[in-house]
C-alpha cells in the first residue's frame, strides 16, 4: 500500500539549496520528525560545483562523502547521519511527479504522498538536451551531459572507455569551459564548438574572452567558433563517431558533451504558484504568491534590491544564501520577530587548469578592461569593471588572492562613482583596493 507522511516542513529537492537550508533549520531550531528532504537523488545534499571541478581530476579526485553540503563554504560536512542525529528525515530515490499545492500534497512516482505545512520548493534545473530539439542522432552512446553525481559517473566511465580519445565539447558557457579543462587534464583531445563570436559571451566581453581562448589555444584545445552541431555519427554498438556542424565540417569524436544551459524545474507548480523570468517569483523572503510555500536557489525569481528589479541566479552562492534567507523568514514568522529583507549581491566563479576567476556585481554599462590579459602570461592577474551611469557596477578579476577579490566584492557593493574612464583603466586593481 503507497505510504502517507506527515511533516511540519518538506525541502522539495536535495541539491546545494536543500542542505543549507537544512543547516539554517538545524541552526534556528527544529524537533526531530518536523523536516524532510524529499530527493530524486540517491545520495544527501552535496555541492554541485564540485561534479565539472575536483570530481574529474585524473589522480585524488573527490568522491562523496568528501563534499557533502555545506564544506563548499568552509562549514560543517554534512554527512548523512548529520541528518539521521537531528531527527531530519533524508527521503531519497523519491521523485515527486505531482504537487497540489491547494491540499498541501506532495505524490511520488510510486504513489507515496507527503503532506506539510511549509514547503520549501528547492528543485533547481534540468540541464537543456539536443534530443529535446530532435537533432539528428543526439540519442547516440557517450552523448553526455552533466547536471547530477550520476551524469557524472557516466563521464567517468566513459572518459575511462575511451582512454586518450577524441572529445568534442558542445557549449562555450562555464560548463563548456570546465569540462574541456577536465577532458584535456585527462589526456583528451578536445574541440569546443559553440556558436557565439567568443566563449561565454553572457558575462565576457570580447578582451576577457580574448585572454581564455588563447589560454585554452596554448593548452591544446581547439576552438571551432560561429557554429553549431547539427547531428552525429555512431558506430554499430551506438557508440557516438563524429560531430556534424552546420558549416558543414565533421569533427571525430568517441565522447561529446554538451553544456547548453538549463531550465528551472518548475512544471510540478504551472497555475498555482506566480512565475517570472522563467521562476517562481517570490518576496524578499523567498514566500511564493502561495502562503507557506517558498522557493529557494535556481528556481526562485526574487526582488534583487541593489538593481530595484526581479532577477533569477543559478550560481551557488545565491543558492546557500536564498536557502537560509527562507528558513530564518520561516522562523521568524512564527515568532512573530522581524527579519532583514534579502540584498544579494550576485556573485559567481569558475576555476579550470590554473586559473580562477570571480565576478561580482551586474555586468551592463561600459566595460573598461585592466591589467595584463595576455594568454602566455606566466601569473594572469587582469579584470574588467563596468561602469553606467558613472557608477562602477560590476568587476571581474582573474587570478586575485583572497583580499583582492573581497576589494573587488568592496566595489560592487558600494558602486563608487567614476569621473575618469582612461583614469579608471590606467589605475586598474588599485582603484578597488582604495574603495
Ligand atoms: P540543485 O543543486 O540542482 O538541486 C536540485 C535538487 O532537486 C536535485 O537534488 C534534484 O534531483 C532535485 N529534484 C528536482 N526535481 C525533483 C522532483 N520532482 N522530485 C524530487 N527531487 C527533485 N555555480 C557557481 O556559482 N559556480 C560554479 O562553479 C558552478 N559550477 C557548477 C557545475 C555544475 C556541473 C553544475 C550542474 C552547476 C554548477 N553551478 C555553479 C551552479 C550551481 O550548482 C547551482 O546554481 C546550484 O546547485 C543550485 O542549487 P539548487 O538547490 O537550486 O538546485
Amino acid at each position: 500500500m503507497a505510504t502517507e507522511k506527515r511533516f511540519k516542513y518538506v525541502i522539495l529537492g536535495g541539491g546545494v539549496a536543500a542542505g543549507y537550508a537544512a543547516r539554517e533549520f538545524a541552526k534556528q531550531g527544529v524537533k526531530p520528525g518536523e523536516l524532510a528532504i524529499i530527493s530524486k537523488e540517491q545520495v544527501a545534499p552535496y555541492e554541485r560545483p564540485a561534479l565539472s571541478k575536483g570530481y574529474l581530476f585524473p589522480h585524488n579526485a573527490a568522491r562523496l562523502p568528501g563534499f557533502h553540503t555545506c564544506v563548499g563554504s568552509a562549514g560543517e560536512r554534512l554527512l548523512p547521519e548529520w541528518y539521521s542525529d537531528k531527527g531530519i528525515e533524508l527521503i531519497l530515490s523519491t521523485e515527486i511527479v505531482k504537487a497540489d499545492l491547494a491540499s498541501k500534497t506532495l505524490t511520488s512516482s510510486d504513489g507515496a504522498t507527503f503532506t506539510y505545512e511549509t514547503l520549501l520548493i528547492a528543485t533547481g534545473s534540468s540541464v537543456i538536451k539536443l534530443t529535446d530539439f530532435g537533432v539528428q542522432g543526439a540519442e547516440a552512446n557517450n552523448i553526455l551531459y552533466l547536471r547530477d553525481i550520476v551524469d557524472a559517473d557516466k563521464l567517468v566511465a566513459a572518459m575511462q572507455a575511451k582512454k586518450d580519445g577524441k572529445a568534442v565539447v558542445v557549449g562555450g558557457g562555464y560548463i563548456g569551459l570546465e569540462l574541456s579543462a577536465a577532458l584535456k587534464t585527462n589526456n583528451f583531445d578536445v574541440t569546443m564548438v559553440y556558436p557565439e563570436p567568443w566563449c561565454m559571451p553572457r558575462l565576457f566581453t570580447a578582451g576577457l574572452a580574448n585572454f581564455y581562448e588563447g589560454y585554452y589555444a596554448n593548452k591544446g584545445i581547439n576552438i571551432v567558433k560561429g557554429t553549431v552541431a547539427v547531428g552525429f555519427d555512431a558506430d554499430t554498438n551506438g557508440d557516438v563517431t563524429a560531430v556534424k556542424l552546420r558549416n558543414e565540417s565533421v569533427l571525430e569524436a568517441d565522447i561529446v558533451i554538451v553544456g547548453v544551459g538549463g531550465r528551472p524545474l518548475i512544471n510540478l507548480f504551472k497555475g498555482q504558484v506566480a512565475e517570472e523570468k522563467g521562476g517562481l517569483k517570490t518576496d524578499a523572503f523567498f514566500e511564493t504568491s502561495v502562503p507557506g510555500v517558498y522557493a529557494i536557489g535556481d528556481v526562485a525569481a526574487f526582488p534583487l534590491k541593489l538593481y530595484n528589479e526581479t532577477r533569477r541566479v543559478e550560481h551557488v552562492d545565491h543558492a546557500r544564501k536564498s536557502a537560509e534567507q527562507a528558513v530564518k523568514a520561516i522562523k521568524a514568522k512564527e515568532s512573530g520577530e522581524s527579519l532583514a529583507e534579502y540584498d544579494y549581491l550576485p556573485y559567481f566563479y569558475s576555476r579550470s587548469f590554473d586559473i580562477a576567476w570571480q565576478f561580482y556585481g551586474d555586468n551592463v554599462g561600459d566595460d573598461v578592461l585592466f591589467g595584463d590579459n595576455d594568454p602566455t602570461v606566466a601569473k594572469p592577474k587582469f579584470g574588467t569593471y563596468w561602469v553606467k551611469d558613472g557608477k562602477v557596477v560590476g568587476v571581474f578579476l582573474e587570478g586575485g588572492s583572497a583580499e583582492e577579490n573581497q576589494a573587488i566584492a568592496k566595489v560592487a557593493r558600494a558602486q563608487p562613482p567614476v569621473a575618469d574612464v582612461d583614469a579608471l583603466k590606467k589605475e586598474g586593481l588599485d582603484f578597488a583596493a582604495k574603495v
